[in-house]
């Protein structure tokens, strides 16, 4: 199976929007620099070359395309609509991410420039930069707060084994906030020379674009791999948000299929009404951050607020501009998942199935699983598997006191 080449879809206008949200909310030098690179990457999607040597990588490097897979046991026990996976936890590196950073590196060389910057939280995005930047062959410099670097000990001897600069930021929390400063100030001393890969649909214009086209080979995949495997298409696909780029990944092909539903899943932390969540769509409201208008977690000064998942990847106050707009125009359903049902999930999927899955991805997984039963058996639920859960081995023994 041959994916389709890159689609432009319509969205974002010129400069930048989906309705009233994303936009460049930033200096008058940044611009600039921002306008640079969506213009190297018009330039460079058009480019056969390009689009050949992105393919190739995906196939040979990544493992492209991944399956997907009917969950029969699962969805005996929930007893209702079928549950199948779309396996991105299969991609090398372990998720999704890996999609967009070699999007984001092979941009970088294409632009000459001398380094890649970005921050990393649990060390997620920092693992993937760095193996795409070791394989274009391009720079990379990690900030990474003091006390993450001290918890997420493996992702830390990746990044450096895979050749990159880990910089530990001392100052504030010493966690993801202070390191996506240090990280954007290093990157505002030479912008022109720099790259800032950012690491879901977030941020100022052409992020949330690009890093969504590059996803987009997830949900293309899919919608023929479901087509080829049961003869239709999903009843409904969900994925788990955070900044949301596995969700617009595989959320793309689907768009314009009005009776697939599609369900975006967000982090209910501790409870919706224990104001420890990270629910930005649900609960949040219109505000700007890091460069960008959404729906944002704020205080009453547009300050963004602390938000807490048990996924460190899903725990962002914003999310991406075009999940707002696609709330607003109510084409995708956003639902909540809190702690309790992610864990139950991963041990559900992984005692049924044998795939354990990342916690992130188990919030998607566990709303399929909650609304599986009321749906008829003919159904059919497509879950976006956006990682697999080795990097929360020890996390979860913890948590659930096994021994
Ligand atoms: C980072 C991460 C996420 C959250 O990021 P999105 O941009 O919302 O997709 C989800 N799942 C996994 C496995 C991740 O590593």
């Amino acid at each position: 199976m041959s994916p389709k080449k890159q689609e432009f879809a319509p969205m974002p206008d010129k400069n930048g929007y989906f309705g009233k949200y994303g936009g460049q909310y930033i200096p008058e030098n940044l611009k600039q620099a921002m306008d640079d690179i969506d213009h190297a990457y018009e330039e460079i999607i058009r480019r056969q070359d390009f689009q050949d040597e992105l393919d190739y990588l995906f196939k040979y490097y990544v493992g492209r395309p991944s399956p997907i897979y009917h969950c029969r046991r699962l969805s005996a026990q929930c007893g209702g609509a079928q549950i199948y996976l779309k396996r991105e936890d299969l991609n090398h590196t372990g998720a999704h991410k890996i999609n967009h950073c070699l999007g984001e590196a092979l941009l970088a060389k294409y632009m000459n420039k001398t380094k890649v910057i970005a921050e990393t939280g649990a060390g997620q995005h920092g693992v993937a930069l760095a193996t795409a930047c070791a394989l274009v062959g391009i720079k990379c410099e990690i900030h990474m707060g003091e006390i993450d670097i001290q918890k997420e000990h493996p992702n830390v001897c990746k990044m450096k084994i895979l050749g990159a600069d880990l910089i530990s930021v001392t100052r504030g929390t010493k966690t993801l906030k202070d390191a996506v400063d240090s990280a954007f100030e290093e990157y505002l001393r030479n912008p022109k020379d720099f790259f800032y890969a950012i690491g879901s649909v977030v941020g100022p214009h052409p992020f949330p674009k690009m890093v969504r086209d590059f996803q987009s080979i997830v949900g293309r995949e899919a919608r023929e791999q479901f087509l080829e495997l049961t003869g239709g298409l999903p009843d409904a696909v969900l994925a788990c948000v955070g900044g949301g780029s596995n969700a617009m990944g595989i959320f793309t092909a689907f768009l314009d299929d009005e009776n697939v539903r599609l369900i975006g899943v967000e982090p209910a932390g501790h409870g919706l009404e224990t104001g420890e969540h990270a629910a930005s769509i649900s609960k949040g409201t219109e505000g700007v951050i890091h460069g960008f208008r959404c729906y944002l977690m704020q205080n009453e000064k547009g300050e963004p607020l602390p938000v807490y998942s048990i996924a460190s990847g899903l725990d962002y106050p914003g999310v991406g501009p075009q999940h707002c707009y696609l709330k607003d125009i109510e084409r995708v359903e956003y639902v909540t998942i809190d702690d309790k049902e992610c864990l139950d999930a991963v041990m559900t999927l992984s005692q049924r199935e044998g795939i354990i899955p990342a916690l992130e991805s188990a919030h998607a997984v566990a709303y399929a699983m909650k609304i599986a039963g009321d749906l008829p058996r003919e159904q059919t639920l497509l879950v976006n598997l956006s990682g697999r859960g080795d990097k929360d081995l020890d996390f979860i023994m913890k948590v659930l006191d096994i021994n």
